[in-house]
Order: C-alpha cells, then structure tokens, then sequence
C-alpha cells in the first residue's frame, strides 16, 4: 500500500480535520499492535462494547499521524490527520474495494463451512512457484479480515487468494466487491453456524454471492446447489459419484499408508493423482485445489509431483513452556510477511520477559525485491522491541547486514550444532520458519519435555467467550474476571496475559500468592484477593494486590499494616455476607465496620461487594433476590454514611445472565470465560476452551473371558482390542468414570473405558475403531464435553476443569 492521506479523503469521501498529506503504508486496527508508527492509518472501530476512539491519544504519543475516525477528538485536531466518515468500518471497506481495483491479476475467492484456509493455504503452496501470490493470513476471513487482507497486496504480487467467512445473511454483499474473485472455490456445505441463518438455502445462497462476478465457479457438483446459481454462471464442477461433473474422481485408499489414489477423469482424459492422505476432508480439500490447476491449464506431470507433497497445515500459533523458564510461541510452518507480523502481535500480548527474541527462516513470497523484504523484517523487529534476532537460511544471512542484532545461520543443521552454545533463559521466543526449513527440531529442543497427555486452551475461545459477556452487560459495567485456581485450571499467568490484553478491568485470584505470581509475570492490571490470610496483608501491600476485606479483625489487621508501612488511602474491598454464609460482614456488624472506617485514612473502600448463593437456578429467583434486597440495603447504607461512592458488585457468571438489572458497577465472570454456562441456551454461543488429549500408548487383543485393569473389573465378552491411554485419576480423570460410565473419543469415535481407571493410566475398548499405537486420544473437549463428564459424575464442570492436575502439561494456541 502506498497512498496518501489526501488520496484516501477523496477515495473515501471524507472529512478531513488536518492534512499534512502524510504517506501511507499500513492500515491498522488494532492499538497495541507496536508495529503502529507515523506511516500508519488508524480505523478506529467500535462495537457494541468497544471503542477504539479512546486509544486515539495513545496512538498519537507513540508516532501515529493518521486516522479513520466517526468523531475527530477536539484536543487532538492540530496533531493529527483525521478522516471523519460515517461508518468506520464500511470506510474500511470501502479503500479495500478501491485498492483491489488496482489490480488485474487472478483471484481466487474461497467460501464453503470447511476447509476454506486449508485450501487456501494448498494453493498458495501448490501455486507459489510459478506466481507472487498474496493471501489471507492465517484465517483473516472477516468483515474486518477479508479487507485488511487485500490492503496487504502491494504493486510485485500477480495472483490473489482469498477466503471470505460469514455467519448471518447481508454479510457477503460486503466481502464480494473487496475480493472480487475470478475464480471461486465452494468449498462444502455443513451445518456450522446455521444459527445466523433461516435455513440451508438460504446459507448456501448468501455463500454464492461471492461469485457473481467470478469468470468460473469451482464445486462439488450438486443439484440443490445448481438451482441457487445464476443460469450464466459458468460452472467448473467435480464429483465423485454425478456424471453430470465436469471432473469425475475416484477415491481409493492405499492400505497401509497415508496415502489415498484419486483416479481423474477430465476431457477424455484419464490419469492418477496421488494425495498423502485418507481422510474425507482432506480429499475433498486436495480435489479443490487440483480443479484450480485443470482450470489454470497445469501439465498433468506437475499436478501428480505437486499434488504428492500436500502437507497437514497447522493452523494454530501455539505457545509452549521452554527451558530455563523461556516462552516459547511455536509458529513453525509459514514464514510469509503477513503471518510474521500477527505472530509479532501475538508475542507482545503473551511475553512474559522483557527479552525478546525472533527465530526465522528466509521469508517467501513476499512478491518484493529481496533487499526491500529483508529491510522491512529489520525495521519490525525494531518496532517490536526484538532483542536479538536469529537468522536461519542462506538468503536472510545475505541480508544481516540491514538488522541490528541478528546473529545468522546457513541451515537449520548449522543452528542446531551450535545450540548447546547458545543461551535461552527468561526470554519470549517467537520460531518462525518455513515449512521446508523443518523448525519443528528447533521447537523440540527449546520447549519444555511435554509428556503425552496435553491440556490445549484454545486463546481464541476465551477472548470469544469474554467478548460474549462483555456484549451482554452494559458498556458502563466494568468487568472483572475470575482467574483463581490456576483460571479454573486452565492456565495461570498466560490467561490473565491475554486478559489484560483484552482490557478488562480487573481480575480476580483466590490467594495472595496467585496475586503474587502474577504481578512477577509482568501484570500490571488491578488484581482482587478474595481469601487473603492476615499473614499475607504486607506482601499484598508491596505487590499491590487489593485485598477482600470480610470481617473486622481482618480490618483492623489490615489498616495495622498500612500504618506500619505508612500507606494512605489504600484500596480494600468490603464483603458483605448476604445469605452464602461463607465469608463476610453480617449485617449486625456492619455499624461497627462503618465506625472503624471513619475514623482511618488508611484505607479507601474501593468497592463493596457481595455473592450470590443460587444464580444459577432457573425455576426459583427467590433466595437470589432475598440477597440482592440485602445487599441494596447494607451497601446504601455504608455508602451514605461514610460518604463515599465505591464500586459494587454482586453477579458472578450465571448472575449476569439471569440477573442483568443487578449489574451494579462491575460483575464478576468466571466460568464463562472456559466456555461453560449453566443455561443450555446460552452455551450454544460460548466456545470450547480446553481440550485433555492424549495418545495410545499400547493396544493388545484379549480373548473372551480374560480381565482388564485392578480387580478384573472387565471380563472381555467376546475377543476385543484394548488400548491402554497414559492418563489416570492423578491428572484429574475421576475414578468414577470408568468401567463403561465414560468413554474417550479415538479418531472421532466412541471408545469405552473398560476396567477401573489406574493412577496414571486407563483402557478403552477400540474393538470397532481403526486406529493404532500412537494415535491421538481426546479425553474431553468438544466430545465429550466437560458438561456431560460432570453430569455422568455428579458434579458439576467447575470440579472437572479445576481437577486437571498440574503434572499435566498446558500448551495454549491461536487460531
Ligand atoms: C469464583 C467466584 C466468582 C465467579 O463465579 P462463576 O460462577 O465461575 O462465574 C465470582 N465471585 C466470587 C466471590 C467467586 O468466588
């Protein structure tokens, strides 16, 4: 990109305050991205509960110049370009719109309900050597990633491919024109997000409007999709079964092996393609792509070689423990400018160090001059406030004379001899490298030893689901979020990182101790201590955590220890016992606690709250509103008699869904941050969070009437195949959930747990299920989910979640 301010005015036919006619080279939307400087413009988006407009004078002390904004911020008119328009987000759109008109080359468009990023990441392998091609990163699919997404092109790249994601009607009329395909791709049809829509047609037609413009529209022939089609859309279609395709192909899986043969009939002619893979998805993913290569007129010799070295794509950032207490964020495979910079965002959220450093691999596809690519790698390494670089591969070594601190090596074999010499210790390490530059060994020897058994969070799902409640409180109502026992077992500081990444307003541990941690992890957000021991009143103190204060002793303890310490107007929390009957000033004690509190400066009553014993009952609201009575009443009257005006808050999870009049001035969200609600209605929109996997580690057969596990507990009914899963009741699987009251899922299939579960192990039956030794195991997750287990188990998901023990290991991932 490389537009004026000016030129972006007329384009977008805007206000504009100032107009220093700046140059500009990135479009933003996201303020804590550090990559923001003076070439940058600034969309300043809002949502429901969001508003970028109050970054503005942030962006502006860290060198951005220029902005797209709804409303210009009187104070700031003379420092900065602003571009008033209506609607930030369609201005956005619109310079997408206008900057893909000033290209020619071929885009790709892809829509479907699976499979989009993998195709598209297929083609752009299967297509790079003969094309600069320019993609989506990782799956910028949205209103607002489909446009930043073509903005990225710049004047070298000759083939666009682009993936188009939608979740309700009157959202494709806005991607179509930015995109504006030549070739289309539909990928499938599934039953993903059907919420959003009316019915099947009315999904499939929406998805279609992608294409009206498009030359070609690629698909899997089907007549219920046909009658959707314009009659003068020219259709390139395949199927494996409808002779009525233009492509007919014929699936046959290699027996023992990865491998599947695809017998291709096209114009009379017959060949075999072979794929590196077994799976349906992947088949008809691999089909897509080869329909791109017939239609662009490919060789059949190159689509055989080509088509044989199809890869699994790994679409996750993940973020491991490493050595000597380093973070790593293992992004391994791509090593496009695009993907470097998100990854770069996605390092600045989770560092946990000061120190940072980059591992990357010569970088592909940029589509600019090598010298010009190499230049901008150094100058976002600066911006990123990266330690020191390293440099793997023979290009970027040509180049280290443009970075500041970069140390080189021709080959990943050359860094790996000299690993043992190098140090990594208390430092955030971003792994970056292309496929071919196999950086899965650097990541083997940084991170921490992981045994088989992995509780993965998915990061996505929790900003999501925060989101979620975030939108179902008003903007007003400040939200503090529940992080105590390790973020219900799913993570400790890694979580609350991304929490204050999020901007929320507080968060809220059990102990001082967990307080502690946190603040040595580099937080800085205001943290609550709901149960804090009067040992711990000093250490609260100096890591400035803010106590729970529940009873007069602790009061009086606590304003001691700020007199020591010489502390004035120190924050306390005041929590008022309502009915729960646990922690909390009574109401008979609430005049002495107003007595106490006048006569000390010691401390400020920074919020008063109080917890709610049955929010979560859907029938009967009437103890619930016994203690919200209450809870007026005690809080009013401290609040008058002390004069003084202090947060309140009463509604944890289920309280901000059934209670949404009590919000008070901030709620307290837990559970459903990990994706679990107690209304049925209300899980739909929430998304899974944590996922126990583990693998097969051995699989017998046993001959009918032989036993499985600790007291013979199975006696084998007929002859039937065991494997045995290295994972027990000490990493939190109940005892209860064996002998055929749980199962685990084997390559998508039911697999019963026979037998008593062992300390560290269990057996499932996977008589009926193909697979072996080494295979993945989902214990819970989406199936079953930690809602069912605990139902099975009579209990409820909070005990599940938290009784994951420590010994196994967490590894965090982004989309
Ligand atoms: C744990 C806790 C919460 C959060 O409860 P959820 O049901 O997980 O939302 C809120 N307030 C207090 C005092 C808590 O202890």
């Amino acid at each position: 990109m490389n537009l004026s301010v000016q030129e972006i005015k007329n384009i977008l036919k805007a206000e504009v305050t100032l107009n220093s006619n700046q140059f500009i080279d990135t479009i933003s939307v996201d303020s804590r991205s550090l990559q923001n400087k003076e070439n940058t413009l600034f969309f300043a988006l809002s949502g429901p509960n969001y508003n970028a407009h109050q970054f503005i004078p942030d962006l502006i002390s860290r060198g951005v110049h220029s902005f797209v904004v709804s409303q210009a911020p009187q104070e700031f008119v003379a420092d900065a370009n602003f571009l008033v328009v209506d609607n930030v987000l369609i201005a956005l759109q619109q310079l997408a719109v206008y900057y893909r008109s000033l290209f020619e080359f071929p885009v790709v468009g892809i829509t479907g309900s699976n499979g989009k990023t993998i195709v598209k990441e297929w083609l752009n392998f299967l297509l790079s050597p003969d094309y600069n091609v320019i993609r989506s990163p990782k799956s910028y699919n949205s209103q607002v990633g489909v446009p930043l997404s073509v903005l990225s092109t710049n004047e070298r790249h000759n083939f666009g491919i682009f993936e188009a994601g939608i979740s309700t009607v009157n959202e494709m009329k806005f991607l179509a024109p930015i995109i504006k395909p030549t070739i289309g791709i539909f990928t499938n049809i599934g039953s993903s997000h059907n919420e959003g829509f009316e019915n099947i047609q009315q999904k499939i037609s929406e998805k279609l409007e992608l294409f009206e413009n498009s030359d070609i529209l690629i698909l899997e022939e089907s007549a219920a999709v046909r009658q959707l089609i314009a009659k003068d859309q020219k259709i390139f279609s395949w199927s494996r079964n409808n002779a009525a395709a233009d492509v007919l192909i014929n699936a046959s899986k290699v027996e023992n092996s990865d491998t599947t043969n695809l017998s291709v009939k096209f114009d009379n002619q017959n060949f075999e393609v072979k794929i590196p893979f077994q799976d349906d998805a992947s088949i008809q993913n691999a089909t897509s792509c080869l329909m791109v290569l017939l239609y662009l007129k490919y060789d059949v010799a190159t689509i055989q070689s080509r088509l044989s070295s199809l890869y699994k794509v790994e679409m996750r950032l993940q973020l491991k423990n490493g050595i000597n207490r380093c973070v790593i964020v293992d992004d391994s495979y791509s090593s496009d400018f695009q993907s470097l910079k998100i990854a770069l965002d996605f390092l600045e959220s989770q560092k946990k160090h000061l120190k940072k450093t980059v591992i990357i691999s010569d970088i592909y596809q940029s589509g600019l001059p090598l010298e010009e690519v190499y230049r901008k790698v150094a100058s976002l390494m600066q911006s990123n406030q990266i330690s020191r670089v390293i440099g793997i591969g023979e290009v970027i070594s040509c180049y280290e004379h443009l970075f500041v601190n970069i140390e080189t090596f021709a080959s990943t074999a050359d860094f790996l001899e000299k690993f043992e010499e190098m140090t990594f210790a208390d430092e955030s390490i971003l792994v970056k490298g292309a496929r071919s530059f196999k950086f899965e060994k650097v990541v083997l020897l940084l991170a921490e030893k992981n045994h088989e058994t992995v509780l993965e969070i998915n990061l996505n799902a929790i900003a999501h689901n925060v989101g979620f409640f975030k939108s179902k409180i008003a903007t007003t109502t400040k939200l503090m979020v529940m992080v105590k026992a390790f973020a219900y077992g799913s993570g400790g500081f890694e979580i609350a990182k991304l929490l204050e990444y999020l901007k929320v307003d507080y968060l809220g541990v059990a102990f001082a101790d967990e307080g502690i941690s946190l603040r040595n992890a580099g937080l800085k957000i205001p943290i609550m201590v709901l149960n804090p021991e009067n040992s711990s009143f000093p250490s609260i103190i100096t890591f400035k955590l803010e106590a729970e204060i529940y009873s007069i002793k602790g009061l009086k303890a606590f304003i001691k220890v700020c007199e020591e310490k010489k502390v004035e107007n120190y924050p306390i929390h005041i929590k008022i016992d309502t009915g729960m009957h646990r922690l909390g000033f009574e109401e008979n004690t609430i005049d002495e606690l107003i007595e106490v509190l006048k006569h000390t400066t010691s401390v400020k009553v920074q919020s008063i709250l109080s917890h709610l014993a049955t929010s979560d009952n859907l029938e009967d609201q009437s103890f619930a509103h016994h203690q919200l009575n209450l809870f007026e009443k005690l809080s009013s009257r401290i609040i008058s008699d002390l004069g003084i005006s202090p947060l309140r808050h009463i509604l944890n999870t289920s309280g901000i869904s059934n209670f949404p009049e009590h919000q008070y001035d901030m709620v307290r969200l837990g559970i459903g941050t990990y994706g679990i609600s107690n209304d049925p209605a209300e899980q739909k929109y929430l998304q899974n969070v944590s996922t126990l996997k583990s693998i097969i580690s051995q699989i017998r057969t046993i001959s009918q009437g032989e036993s499985v596990g600790y007291s013979q507990k199975f006696i084998a009914e007929k002859i039937t195949r065991i494997a045995t899963i290295p994972i027990g009741y000490a990493d939190g699987i109940d005892r209860g959930w064996g002998n055929k009251v749980g199962y685990v899922m084997i390559n998508n299939q039911k697999a019963e747990i026979v037998g008593n579960v062992c300390m560290d192990m269990l057996m499932a039956d996977c008589s009926d299920i193909q697979c072996k030794e080494g295979d993945e195991v989902e214990v819970f997750g989406k199936n079953p989910t930690v809602i069912e287990m605990a139902e099975a188990l009579n209990t409820i998901p909070y005990e599940v979640l938290t009784g994951v023990s420590q010994r196994v290991k967490r590894v965090f991932y982004r989309e």
